[in-house]
């Protein structure tokens, strides 16, 4: 088998790439270790940045995201049983966000793919990426127990955090750059329409907790539990209890109860691979970075990053100029550092870290005040969650 683009892997990443490239005529096929099923229904991330949203609609994904997504026109901070907003369009000049989850992004993709093409083929596990330093890269992958090779002009590494790709950058070029966290999130996914129409970030003595929503019925909730936590150590009461008593305020504001009808615990990692780039071989997406899920920015640089790459490959296919492959790693890693930075500051911000002592608690809070009376500091969180400006 033969194409010009082979892409690894159909989350957000792989599948945005597939249709930039289709609308570019740009042939390429995607790999998907996963079933249809499997990728559509993985619960992930919900809130895109006003470019990730323009980005869709641009590539003709957006019809359900306008119709379906809740565009957000700020956040809640919550801290000492108080509540603040965060105004976005009013500190950034009219930038917002909008709830839409992941797996709806995926859902539209993959129709679009189904009718216009290029291929995605799923249950299809890519075992290697080979010859990337050459002109003539390979895919081996197996699909119905037979291996086969895709051969290819490029290879985009989109496999997310846990693939093969980036493995077949040398040890000698590649430089990671990572920091773990004491803690993780406890998320749950429940059928009650949310308790408030804005996100709500809450900084607690007893940790964080983050109330969030993928529609007008459903809330996705968080909590912050310590590192290697199982879910089922937590009963659906014990979640809900909790929950109530970090987001607390001194109103009369209450948290709705509903059936738990998921429950999972995210990990948190900040993690960069450079460069992004190596031979014919580009990472996209989690494949080459790890946000922790504070600011909502994994699936954003998954579409920042794509969005570069077919810009690049378009332009190369057109002029004949690499001009833009060439700067494809450092065109995306200066986004992905505002993003890293932006991310482990809201982490750092809102969570309680089990190492802190009493002085790293006066100095949260006091940030969190600084936020909250001052327009510069507030303009710089509105400006770092609605994003960057893509490319
Ligand atoms: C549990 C969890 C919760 C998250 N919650 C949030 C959140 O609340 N907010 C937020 O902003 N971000 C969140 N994220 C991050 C966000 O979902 C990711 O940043 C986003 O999915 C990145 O997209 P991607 O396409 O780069 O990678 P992925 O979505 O990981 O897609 C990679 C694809 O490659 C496939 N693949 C892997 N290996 C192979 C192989 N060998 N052969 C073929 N296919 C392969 C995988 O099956 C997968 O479909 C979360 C991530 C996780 C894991």
């Amino acid at each position: 088998m033969r194409t010009s683009v082979g892409i690894v892997g159909a989350g957000p990443a792989g599948l945005m790439l597939a249709r930039l490239l289709r609308l570019a005529g740009i042939d390429c096929v995607v790999l998907e270790c996963r079933d249809r099923a499997y990728v559509e229904r993985r619960q992930r991330a919900g809130v895109l940045e006003q470019g990730t949203a323009d980005a869709l609609r641009a590539a003709g994904a957006g019809e359900r995201l306008d119709r379906e997504g809740l565009p957000h026109d700020g956040i809640e901070l919550r801290f000492g049983r108080r509540r603040h907003r965060v105004d976005f369009p009013d500190l950034t000049g009219g930038r917002r966000v909008t709830v839409y989850a992941q797996t709806e992004v995926c859902k539209d993709l993959i129709a679009l793919a189904e009718t216009d093409g290029p291929p995605v083929l799923f249950e299809a596990e890519v075992l290697a990426v080979e010859d990337v330093d050459t002109d003539a890269p390979r895919i081996r992958f197996r699909r119905d127990g037979r291996e086969e090779v895709l051969e290819c002009a490029y290879v985009a590494g989109c496999d997310g955090f846990h693939g093969v790709c980036r493995a077949a950058v040398p040890a000698a070029v590649s430089r990671v750059h990572e920091r773990s966290y004491p803690y993780a999130w406890l998320g749950v996914l429940a059928d009650v329409p949310p308790s408030h129409d804005e996100l709500v970030y809450a900084r607690h003595d007893r940790g964080f907790a983050l109330l969030s929503m993928r529609s007008p019925t459903v809330s996705r909730l968080y909590l912050q539990v310590p590192e290697g936590t199982k879910a089922e150590e937590w009963t659906d009461e014990e979640i809900w209890d909790e929950l109530a008593l970090r987001l607390e305020t001194a109103d009369d504001w209450r948290l709705e109860r509903g059936p738990v009808t998921q429950k999972s615990v995210t990990p948190m990692r900040s993690y960069v691979h450079e460069p992004m780039r190596y031979g014919r071989l580009f990472l996209a997406g989690d494949a080459a970075h790890i946000v922790p899920p504070t600011g909502a920015k994994g699936l954003n640089l998954a579409v920042g990053d794509v969005v570069v790459l077919a810009r690049a490959l378009e332009h190369e296919r057109r002029t004949g100029s690499t001009e833009l492959l060439d700067s494809y790693s450092a065109t995306c890693l200066r986004r992905v550092w505002q993003a890293e930075r932006f991310s482990h500051d809201m982490t750092a911000l809102l969570h309680r870290d089990p190492r802190a002592g009493s002085f790293d608690d006066r100095l949260q809070l006091a940030r969190l005040d600084r936020i909250t009376t001052g327009r510069s500091a507030a303009a710089d969180l509105a400006e770092g969650y609605t994003g960057l400006p893509l490319g």
